[in-house]
């Protein structure tokens, strides 16, 4: 009952959020604000929250509608593998872009989908919800980058925690034997419930996991106290964007919830920005809106900030007239700004994993067990426990052993120096499923009766960029993604020793005491390194966190895209603010760098 409260109580709030009066116009009519943000998700709505509360109207446009309604299984945590998968199959047009990337030659050709939210909330609406931080070191990579010391880290903390309220697990639920450290004083405690994004913990410690970070510390990967301090190297369970008290997702929409105390804000969903208007000085003046095939205009007193994603920023550039001067050429867009960094340098993490069957209870029963299945979606929602909650949230970070590292060449010894010490090269996952491609990871489960694990490697330290161009000159068109992942010599050889050091981590005595069979995939056949990077080319899938493709640094850079505080150059009253305008991808999972980002260049805006 409590949750079918919490949830009415939301919903309503969005409904007060969606008929809230403009300044001036309303949704699908010309109007006026002093701030126009293109994209209600995971940044845009962080964005729109801050300016409006601050008293400046703004108008927040997006171009989907709202997930709680379209689709409400989303709020669910596990749901979000539904969704996911790198199968055509698994794309719910309700919420999800639909984008299919360019036939990949590090992924033997593969074409994937890459989910990507198209709903109020974005990416924050669909993803695993784990929540973690880059290292110092990173950010002081990113100062250096961007010549701004603002975004060393305890410049940047305050931002970090400014979105957030946190709560600890609670140790009534979830394993009892689970050893689970936290660092609630990286949150401010002063943020309210309401409001704020929630942190917490799933109710929900796999068995897995707890055999597993026996497996990482036997290993050699050491437990450590948490992932939010500015240090990543061990195991822990993550926090998550998960609301305690009904173990639902948090999604930057939250942030709208006070609608009713923010007059000024007016969200119009199901709104596509088709592009930017300028004037002769190229003062950013407005955004072109279609709504219902409808094209209307917002003009934007003060600003227009692009918080579209790492795929339709770039776009909503380019087809405005900012971008590489060749293509905009070849799709007569007439060229405002030759810059050519717009839509490149996109960084991106991907995963492949190993399986096994284990003596442990795992979502494989979940999956290929109806009756199961209903008893724990019953349990879910009378008691917010069971495997619903579950998000994959036990990690290990490291850098390569060094017997490993030995055998890099000399190449990729030199580009992996390039990172800082304390980033790490590797990250692993407990997954309790079996895995394989994640083309359709709910269906893929194998029928035989016994239940799987896997361990997911990602690469947190990649040197592939891909990059993000235009088909047409128009938003209705979806842009063409390449993410040319796996196709550096660096990343070929990490790939290859990640893999075997999962192997390694499976032959742990902890791990071995509950495997009840042979590595099931990708299979004890495949030996050599051609049969490994052939297995990972045919397995391997993105973690989702594409960025950089519109990146932050000085004018004097020629691929930067915006400066510091996320100004595009070369024209005026225009920002991009989201992960696109990252200048490197943190290592890990990045909303927490989107939401500080996001949270940052608001205080600048209201600070100028
Ligand atoms: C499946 C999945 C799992 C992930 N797991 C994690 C995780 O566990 N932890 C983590 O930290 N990160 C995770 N990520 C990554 C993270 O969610 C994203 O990096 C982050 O949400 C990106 O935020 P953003 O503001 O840049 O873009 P988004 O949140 O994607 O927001 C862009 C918004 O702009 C809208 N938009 C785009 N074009 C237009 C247009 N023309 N007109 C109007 N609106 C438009 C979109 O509909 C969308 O709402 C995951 C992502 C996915 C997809």
């Amino acid at each position: 009952m409590l949750l079918l409260v919490t949830v009415f109580a939301h919903l309503l709030l969005l409904l007060l959020l969606l008929l809230a009066s403009p300044v001036s116009g309303a949704c699908g009519e010309d109007g006026v604000y002093d701030y126009i943000v293109i994209g209600g998700g995971t940044a845009g709505n962080v964005v729109g929250a801050r300016l409006s509360q601050a008293g400046h109207s703004v108008l927040i446009v997006e171009a989907g509608g709202v997930y709680e309604l379209d689709n409400a299984n989303l709020t669910i945590p596990l749901m979000f593998g539904a969704v996911t998968g790198g199968s055509p199959d698994t794309i719910d047009p309700r919420v999800d872009w639909g984008v299919i990337t360019t036939p990949q030659p590090g992924a033997n050709n593969r074409q994937l989908h890459y989910a990507r939210g198209k709903t109020l909330g974005g990416s924050s609406a669909m993803n695993a919800m784990l929540y973690q931080r880059g290292t110092k070191s990173t950010y002081h990579a990113w100062a250096e980058a961007v010549q701004d010391p603002s975004y060393e880290w305890d410049e940047i903390l305050p931002f970090f925690e400014r979105t957030f309220h946190f709560t600890p697990p609670n140790p009534d639920k979830g394993l009892q034997n689970t050893s689970i450290h936290w660092n609630a004083s990286a949150f401010s405690s002063e943020n309210p419930v309401e409001g704020s994004i929630q942190i917490s913990y799933p109710n929900f410690r796999s068995p897995f996991s707890t055999w597993l970070k026996l497996g990482f510390e036997e290993s050699g990967i050491p437990e450590t106290n948490d992932f939010v301090s500015g240090s990543l190297m061990g195991t822990q369970y993550s926090a998550a964007e998960i609301s305690p008290l009904d173990e639902r997702r948090s999604s930057s929409d939250f942030l709208l919830g006070l609608a009713e105390e923010e007059p000024f804000l007016t969200v119009c969903t199901r709104s596509l920005a088709r592009r930017i208007l300028f004037d002769d000085q190229l003062n950013a003046q407005g955004v072109e809106i279609e709504k219902d095939g409808k094209v209307w205009t917002a003009s934007a007193a003060k600003e227009v900030i692009v918080s579209a994603g790492a795929f339709n920023s770039p776009q909503i550039l380019m087809v405005s007239g900012i971008g590489p001067r060749d293509q905009l050429e070849s799709l007569d867009i007439p060229v405002l700004v030759d810059l050519p960094g717009v839509g490149q340098n996109m960084w991106d993490h991907v995963f492949f994993a190993q399986s096994y069957p284990v003596a442990v209870d795992t979502l494989t029963k979940l999956y290929t067990d109806t009756s199961y299945m209903t008893e724990q979606i019953l349990r879910y929602q009378t008691s917010h426990e069971g495997p619903m909650t579950y998000a994959p949230n036990c990690l290990g970070w490291e850098n390569l052993p060094v017997s490993y590292q030995a055998e890099f060449s000399a190449q990729t010894q030199e580009e992996l120096s390039n990172f800082p010490d304390d980033w790490p090269q590797a990250e692993y996952i407990a997954f309790d499923a079996h895995v394989g491609n994640y083309s359709n990871p709910a269906e893929g489960q194998p029928k035989d009766g016994r239940q799987y694990a896997s361990i997911v490697g990602a690469l947190v330290a990649p040197t592939s960029r891909g990059n993000i161009t235009l088909i047409s000159n128009s938003t209705d068109d979806l842009p063409v993604v390449n993410p040319n992942w796996l196709t550096s010599q660096t990343d070929i050889e990490v790939a290859l020793a990640i893999f075997k050091r999962i192997r390694e981590i499976w032959a742990s005595d902890a791990l071995q005491s509950i495997t009840t069979g042979p590595e099931y995939y990708p299979g004890t056949n495949v030996t050599t390194d051609e049969e490994i990077l052939d297995a990972i080319r045919n397995s391997v899938i993105t973690v989702w966190h594409a960025s950089c493709t519109c990146k932050m640094g000085p004018r004097e850079d020629p691929m930067a895209v915006v400066d510091s505080e996320a100004r595009v150059h070369g024209v005026q009253r225009l920002r991009v603010v989201d992960a696109s305008a990252f200048p490197l991808l943190p290592p890990g999972h990045p909303t927490s760098t989107v939401y500080m980002l996001a949270e940052k260049i608001s205080a600048a805006i209201l600070a100028q």
